[in-house]
C-alpha cells in the first residue's frame, strides 16, 4: 500500500524552534521556570501565528490526537497549522504541528505515524533546538530523527520502513538529503 498520495511536490521535515524577542512584559519577580515557561508560551505563539495559526477544528485532528497518544511520550501535543506549505514540527515544549499541506499528501495511517515519530524523535536530542546550526549539523540531526523514529515506529506496531517511503516523497530536500538519510536508516535497520 503507498503511504503517500505525492500529490504535491514538496514535502520538507524540519525541526523548528522559533526565534523571539525578549518580551518587555516578561512577570518580574517570578520563579526563572516560570519565567522560562513564559517564554515558551511566547515562542509558540509567535510560531503559530507566523505558520497562519491553528485549525482547531480540522477533521484530521482527532485522528493525529489519537495516533500521537499511542506513542505515550508525556506532555506532547497536536495541531494543525493553517498553511497549504506541507511540513511538520515540533517545539521544545513537546507540541507537533502538522500543516493542512502535509495532511493533504499524507494520508495512510503508516505515513502519519512516520511523521510523528520522526517529529516526537527531535524531542530526544538537545541539539536539535541549538541556534545557529551548520548545512552538516541540520543533516546529521535529521538523520538522528530518523533512526529514532525507526525504534519508536518498531515500538509501536509499525514498520520502521514506513519513514523510507515518506522520505521517497521528499522532492524538495537539500541536495543529496534523501540520499543520505535513506543510505543511513537503511544501514541502522541491516537492509538493502
Ligand atoms: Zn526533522
Amino acid at each position: 500500500m503507498r503511504i503517500l498520495k505525492c500529490l504535491a511536490p514538496t514535502i520538507l521535515l524540519t525541526c523548528c524552534q522559533p526565534s523571539y524577542k525578549q518580551n518587555t512584559f516578561t512577570p518580574q519577580n517570578s520563579e526563572p521556570a516560570a519565567q522560562s515557561q513564559y517564554h515558551e508560551e511566547i515562542a509558540r505563539e509567535e510560531f503559530e501565528r507566523k505558520h497562519g495559526g491553528t485549525i482547531p477544528n480540522h477533521p484530521s485532528l482527532s485522528r493525529l490526537e489519537s495516533m500521537l497518544s499511542k506513542f505515550q511520550i508525556p506532555n506532547t501535543k497536536v495541531s494543525v497549522l493553517n498553511t497549504y506549505h506541507p511540513n511538520a514540527y515540533v517545539l521544545r515544549t513537546g507540541h507537533v504541528y502538522f500543516t493542512k499541506g502535509v495532511l493533504n499528501d499524507v494520508d495512510s495511517e503508516e505515513g502519519i505515524a512516520a511523521l510523528i515519530a520522526h517529529e516526537l524523535s527531535h524531542l530526544d536530542d538537545p541539539e536539535n533546538f541549538a541556534p545557529e546550526k551548520t548545512f552538516e549539523e541540520k543533516l546529521e540531526i535529521e538523520v538522528k530523527a530518523d533512526l529514532g523514529a525507526t525504534a519508536l515506529l518498531l515500538k509501536n506496531g509499525y514498520n520502521p520502513e514506513a519513514i523510507i517511503k515518506l522520505l521517497n516523497c521528499l522532492k524538495e530536500q537539500p541536495e543529496g538529503w534523501p540520499e543520505a538519510r535513506i543510505s543511513r536508516i537503511k544501514k541502522h535497520l541491516n537492509i538493502q
